[in-house]
């Protein structure tokens, strides 16, 4: 949900964060080191080190009351989804993770710094939220974007592109709640209303005007370089015309 990003910290964790979190974890003597098949074991009942086809994940649990079950959910989908995620969009990005489940009392249930993801527990343990596995997909492409700070990236667009992205490669959306809005609300909400509202109408562009026109975004956003003009050079439309279009066509998808 929340994005922040330290362009400075970042980079000095992509090159410092992988070893010293091996001897961090080696030292204390309090990790499970496991190449093993991630669906059928239940492995991470503390804190553990998981290494798979050149991806390390570092889960710390800090809140006994949460099932085995979910940590193991979300350890699963994000060896499914990163990977593809950071090959499709940004091969560049940190291939070593920490996930820290809390139990810390928050306004909003997760956040990505760095190369670090934090879920807050109390968000995850009522019925069907237990069943939000795909929050590892919107929270990981926050660290696969790894913008820097400038301020030509627009934050709703940060948040349009995670949950365009969540729906792409989630794999329990629905069963979760989850979905894209079906109809366009009344509230005037426009592109700017961020999250699942910008996720649908970047969708919508996809399908109908610009085949490809996230990956455009989010490179543009990595190298600081976006513009509102990057609209109407890869549509032939302003994104305010764009918008007019789509509330006119909402459903209008090619082969739907
Ligand atoms: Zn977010």
């Amino acid at each position: 949900m929340n994005f922040k990003i330290n362009t400075k910290s970042f980079l000095f964790s992509i090159l410092l964060v992988p070893l010293f979190s091996i001897s961090k974890e080696e030292k204390n003597g309090n990790h499970n080191r496991i190449k093993a098949n991630l669906a059928t074991n239940n492995f991470i009942e503390k804190d553990s080190v998981i290494i798979k086809n050149g991806y390390q994940l570092t889960v710390r649990n800090s809140d006994p009351k949460l099932s085995n079950e979910f940590k193991n959910n979300i350890a699963e989908r994000f060896f499914d989804a990163y990977p593809k995620m950071l090959e499709h969009f940004n091969p560049k990005a940190t291939k070593s993770v920490i996930i820290i489940f809390s139990d810390a009392d928050t306004d909003h249930p997760a956040h990505a710094i760095n190369n670090e993801i934090t879920v807050f527990t109390k968000f995850f343990t009522k019925p069907v939220r237990d069943k939000d596995i795909d929050v590892i997909v919107h929270e990981g492409f926050h660290l696969i974007q790894a913008y820097p700070e400038s301020k030509n990236t627009p934050g709703w667009l940060v948040e349009g592109i995670a949950d365009y992205v969540r729906e792409i490669y989630g794999l329990s959306n629905a069963e979760s709640g989850w979905v894209l809005p079906g109809t366009l609300d009344d509230k005037g909400n426009k592109y700017q209303a961020s999250y699942r509202t910008t996720a649908r109408f970047l969708l919508w562009v996809d399908k109908n005007f610009k085949r490809g026109i996230v990956e455009i975004l989010d490179d543009k956003c990595r190298t600081g370089t976006y513009t509102s003009e990057i609209w109407k050079k890869e549509t032939n439309k302003t994104i305010d015309e764009l918008w007019d279009d789509y509330v006119k066509n909402y459903n209008k998808f090619p082969n739907n």
